[in-house]
């Protein structure tokens, strides 16, 4: 199995994943623009155990208690960018979300395929992907994707 490393914008955080993104879209959500600081985020899922975690001291973990499910979102400790999310759902396995651009191995980052919380944009999209408004619709189109690469992914 190759391992590709995945860095913060300064490289303090150091990390790994072993197998490609389940799924990779882009999140309009307040909560991503103010942790990104930026208009939306571009996101990438992975399974939580294709993912070497990065040491404990390099991140400083937050939960966001307000959004369902249970979200922990890391910041580097010292650049201060978003570094690592973990998503824990019922009944499915761990979830890791890593800002795509951490990602230093295109062959594991499919492209993106959606836009979630579209109605919190700041700007337009100037692509034809679907986009996806409201909190439900939001939440069960990337569910059901989820779901889906979970299930013909297979098992390692
Ligand atoms: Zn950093
Ligand atoms: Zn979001």
């Amino acid at each position: 199995m190759t391992t590709t490393r995945c860095q913060c914008n300064c490289g303090h955080v150091q990390f790994s994943v072993s197998a490609p993104a389940l799924l990779r879209g882009y999140c309009h959500c307040t909560i991503c623009q103010a942790f990104n600081k930026a208009p939306f985020a571009d996101i990438s899922l992975f399974r939580g155990s294709d993912v070497s975690f990065p040491a404990p001291d390099t991140v400083a973990y937050q939960a966001y208690k307000k959004t369902p499910p249970a979200v922990q979102r890391g910041k580097c400790v010292v650049c201060g960018e978003p570094a690592i999310e973990r998503l824990k759902l019922p009944l499915m396995p761990e979830i890791v979300v890593i800002p795509s651009e951490s990602v230093k191995e295109a062959a594991l980052l499919p492209d993106p395929s959606l836009h979630i919380f579209y109605h919190r944009r700041v700007a337009d999209a100037q692509d034809s992907l679907p986009k996806y408004e409201g909190f439900l619709s939001s939440q069960w189109a990337f569910s059901r994707r989820l779901l889906g690469a979970l299930m013909s992914g297979g098992r390692a």
